[in-house]
């Protein structure tokens, strides 16, 4: 409900700001009758009065008429809230009635009213009166007025003298107006514009309406009269610009000053082509500052809704909509679009996006959408956009179906799948993810990663080819280990098994040594030196036969041999030591056996002697079994089988297959029980196998073994077959010896220079009835041998020591032959490894006896060279 103001008019009463009255009337009297008063009421009400005189009236006698009313006129003149105006002044412009700029006039007036305080403005003027100004400008005028006048705080009083105009004219006059003043049958009457005020009701209710929504929306509304620049701006329009409603002045240039300056002309040009008729609305995004001081964005919307005769627009409303957000997400959209398509034409890793397409509901082919740079020059393929991938690379699903599941798998799920494949059409290793935009369509980022695979399979196969080496080093690490283990415990076992005998050699000579030694004693002593000696014979000549085993030095003598012979032999040697345990000794013939075999005898005596020596050595308690038969396959040489069983101690499962290496023994330590070096085994299979067998263990622990020696005899053809024990036991005796039984004779020359072997060689070759001379050196041996040519009497055999000072034997020998010594040398010495023998022969020595050597050795060779001697 707008706020009232009174008249000071009965007839009247109060009216609301805002009411635009025409008043009709015949005379001045009348005119004054109205206007007395209602400025009276205006005055009192604090409100700026203005009076357009009309020059029928004059200044004078408005002054005059006020001044009657109203006592204290003169200081209301002063302060200017009474102006009077004259009314040519006031409307016209060089005799022009120019109703906009006189709209204006009133608009500046009201606003510099309010300024100054006042309750609002109560105005009295017309145009028309007796102006000769015709009517419709005066009519259009008034309806200017009227337009204006509704928002304002003021009211107008417009009169008009009847008669002067056509009523029609009058009529027209009174319809821009909402009341009519006129007199009637003596007295004043307000004859309401019913039907207009009716239109204004339901305009107001509807633009009630139509605020209550702006206010509701957070558009914000604008409602501007053109020609007042009056102009409406909804709560939501201050809201969007940080204002509290009516902070600004509803006018046009609330909205005109605050665009920023760069928008400003291209704003305003738009309105103005609204204004113009040019457009019938418009839209436009402009920059406003708000309250903060900040720039908002803004999208204008308006149209005019009404228009002049001319079509120039009066009123338009619009919308102003805040766009900032809207525009920043569209400045950082267009930010990130360049950012990523610089990205994506920058990337390094190829890009595809692609269309898949598919064929009874699975991925059949795609489509190249749009692909970067980097795809072309990774791939190596170009102008792929627009075409299908069958059609770039034909077969390419039979040649990468799995890259075919996956884009289709992942633009059907739009979950994301990263892979790295072999491309087979393009023979190059891809680091493929793959992403979905939308369905049916994928995106391929990828990198070519060809080399970074090459590097890695290398890096692989060294790896592998370490952890061979690795592996094999462990190996042999362990092996060596074990090796070395062996070898510790065989030397300390060999150190023992040297020192032990060698200690009662040494301590039965001290006794020797003793005066006055009862001959019983001495022959004891001496049994116990010779005894102890052989055994470390027995030791060396085991060391001996592994190395020309392992330097495969080994030769083999190979004769007929009657095999009962063998056994006997066998039998001789181990029969004391298994007596001398209360074991059993028993040897079982499975007939039918040859008479004789074709082998190396002494080997296969060395053989049999280690197993069963071991068998006894092993067992405490019940019996040695061997037991011999002969097998024959078609088109195999016949064997010999010699089982050697015991009831001994056995042999862990986990020890046998070390057994025949060399230095091996089940228990190698320092304190186990049985005495050894671990060669014997190593030394009997290789000579089995050297014999064309082997030899196989099978054992229990804690219940016995079996050794069983395999060996080749050749063909059996025209051996005789022996078919009963008694046959073989009668078998015809061998002679048991091959001794030379010639005695030797003559003058030796000895190169030795250790002087105890020379003490020791007199004595046994004195024995022997033969002449000997020494000479410590090999140079002196030479000069002696030479003094003994050139005297006519060489002598008769040399025995040549190997290692001497000043001239080894080797040296002398070839100095010797090459001095024509023709006379027989014989190397004596304790070089004797695989090899030495050979060594000496080629220095020109006619023999070889190794040191030490018993006396009868040396008197059998002695004898095959002295025999032959003049
Ligand atoms: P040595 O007997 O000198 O130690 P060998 O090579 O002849 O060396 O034997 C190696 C090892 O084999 C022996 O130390 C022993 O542990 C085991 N061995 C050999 N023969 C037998 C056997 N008949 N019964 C139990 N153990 C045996």
């Amino acid at each position: 409900m707008k706020e009232l103001t009174k008249t000071g008019l009965d007839f009247l009463g109060d009216v609301p700001w805002g009411t635009h009255v025409c008043l009709f009337h015949h005379t001045t009297e009348e005119l004054l009758e109205v206007l007395v008063p209602f400025f009276k009421a205006g005055l009192e009400s604090n409100e700026c009065c203005l009076w357009v005189v009309d020059e029928s009236l004059g200044d004078a006698p408005a002054r005059e008429a006020i001044a009657k009313a109203v006592p204290d006129w003169e200081r209301y003149l002063a302060s200017g809230q009474l102006q009077l105006l004259l009314r040519t002044d006031w409307y016209f412009t060089d005799g022009v009635l120019d109703a906009s700029a006189v709209v204006q006039r009133w608009l500046h007036k009201h606003e510099d009213a309010l300024g100054r305080g006042y309750a609002g403005l109560r105005a009295v003027g017309c145009p028309c009166q007796a102006s000769g100004i015709p009517s419709e400008e005066c009519i259009a005028y008034e309806e200017q007025i009227d337009r204006s006048i509704g928002n304002l705080r003021a009211i107008a009083m417009c009169p008009y003298v009847r008669g002067q105009w056509p009523p029609v004219d009058l009529l027209a006059v009174f319809r821009n107006h909402r009341i009519g003043i006129a007199r009637k049958g003596g007295s004043w009457q307000a004859i309401a514009n019913t039907g207009r005020l009716q239109a204004e009701e339901s305009l107001r209710e509807s633009e009630d309406r139509f605020r209550l929504a702006t206010d509701a929306t957070s558009d914000g509304v604008w409602d501007w009269d053109i020609p007042s620049g009056q102009t409406y701006y909804s709560p939501a329009y201050f809201r969007m610009l940080g204002y509290e409603s009516g902070e600004l002045e509803y006018t046009y240039h609330t909205w005109a000053d605050l665009v920023h300056p760069d928008d400003r002309v291209r704003a305003i040009a738009v309105n103005q082509e609204c204004i113009d008729n040019r457009r019938e609305a418009f839209e436009v995004e402009f920059r406003m500052r708000a309250k903060d001081g900040q720039w908002r964005w803004i999208l204008g919307r308006g149209k005019a809704v009404t228009r002049d005769a001319g079509g120039k627009a009066l009123r338009m409303v619009g919308t102003h909509l805040d766009i900032t957000a809207r525009k920043r997400a569209e400045q950082a959209l267009r930010e990130s679009e360049t950012r990523y398509s610089s990205l994506f034409e920058n990337m390094l890793n190829g890009f595809a996006y692609c269309r898949m397409l598919y064929k009874d509901g699975g991925p059949d082919d795609f489509i190249y959408l749009r692909v970067n740079g980097a795809f072309g020059k990774l791939t190596g393929l170009q102008d792929v956009v627009g075409k299908r991938v069958t059609e770039v690379i034909p077969g390419i699903q039979q040649a990468a179906p799995e890259l075919f599941e996956i884009y289709g798998r992942v633009a059907r799920t739009g979950i994301p799948e990263r892979c790295e494949i072999y491309f087979t059409p393009l023979e190059i290793w891809l680091d493929i993810s793959v992403y979905s935009p939308q369905q049916g369509y994928f995106v391929a980022v990828f990198d070519n990663i060809t080399e970074r695979k090459r590097a890695e399979e290398k890096l692989r196969a060294a790896n592998a080819q370490l952890a061979e080496a690795l592996a094999q080093a462990r190996e042999l690490a362990i092996r060596a280990e074990a090796a070395n283990r062996a070898k510790s415990e065989f030397l300390a076992n060999m150190s023992h098994e040297i020192r032990t005998p060698m200690t009662v050699i040494l301590g039965f000579s001290d006794l020797l040594a003793s005066p006055n030694l009862p001959y019983q004693e001495q022959r004891e002593f001496l049994a116990g030196i010779q005894r102890n000696g052989r055994a470390l014979m027995e030791l060396i000549g085991d060391i001996l036969d592994l190395s020309r085993i392992e330097a495969d030095r080994l030769t083999l003598d190979r004769v007929d041999c009657p095999l009962r012979q063998i056994i006997d032999d066998l039998l001789s040697v181990v029969q004391v030591r298994a007596d001398k345990k209360g074991l059993a000794l028993e040897v079982d013939y499975t007939f039918p056996l040859p008479e004789t075999i074709h082998t190396d005898p002494v080997r296969l005596h060395q053989v049999l002697v280690n197993l069963v020596g071991n068998a006894v050595k092993f067992t405490e308690r019940g019996s040695v079994r061997v037991t011999v038969r002969c097998t024959r396959e078609t088109d195999h040489p016949a064997r010999i089988q010699f089982a050697i069983s015991d009831t001994g101690i056995g042999i862990p499962a986990d020890k046998i297959g070390e057994l025949f290496e060399p230095f091996t023994q089940v228990d190698g330590s320092a304190t186990r029980c049985y005495g050894g070096t671990g060669l014997g085994l190593a030394i009997s299979r290789r000579l089995a196998k050297a014999l064309g067998g082997d030899v196989e263990v099978t054992s229990q622990l804690g219940e016995g073994s079996t050794f069983t020696l395999t060996i080749d005899v050749g063909s059996l053809e025209g051996v005789r077959m022996l078919q009963s024990p008694r046959v073989a036991l009668t078998a015809e005796e061998q002679p048991s010896s091959t001794e030379h039984e010639v005695p030797p004779h003559g003058r030796v020359l000895l190169a030795e220079d250790v002087p105890d072997i020379c003490v020791m060689l007199r004595q046994i070759l004195q024995r022997m009835n033969l002449v000997l001379e020494i000479a410590e050196d090999g140079r002196l041996a030479c000069e002696m041998a030479e003094k003994s040519q050139a005297e006519g009497k060489p002598f008769d055999l040399i025995l040549m020591d190997i290692q001497m000072p000043r001239m080894n034997g080797y040296e002398a020998t070839r100095w010797l032959r090459q001095h024509g010594w023709k006379g027989p040398i014989v190397a004596l010495t304790a070089h004797a490894m695989a090899g030495d023998r050979e060594k000496c022969l080629a220095a020109g020595c006619d023999d070889y006896i190794p040191k030490p050597m018993t006396a009868e050795r040396l008197r059998n060779t002695l004898a095959q060279y002295l025999g032959r001697a003049p």
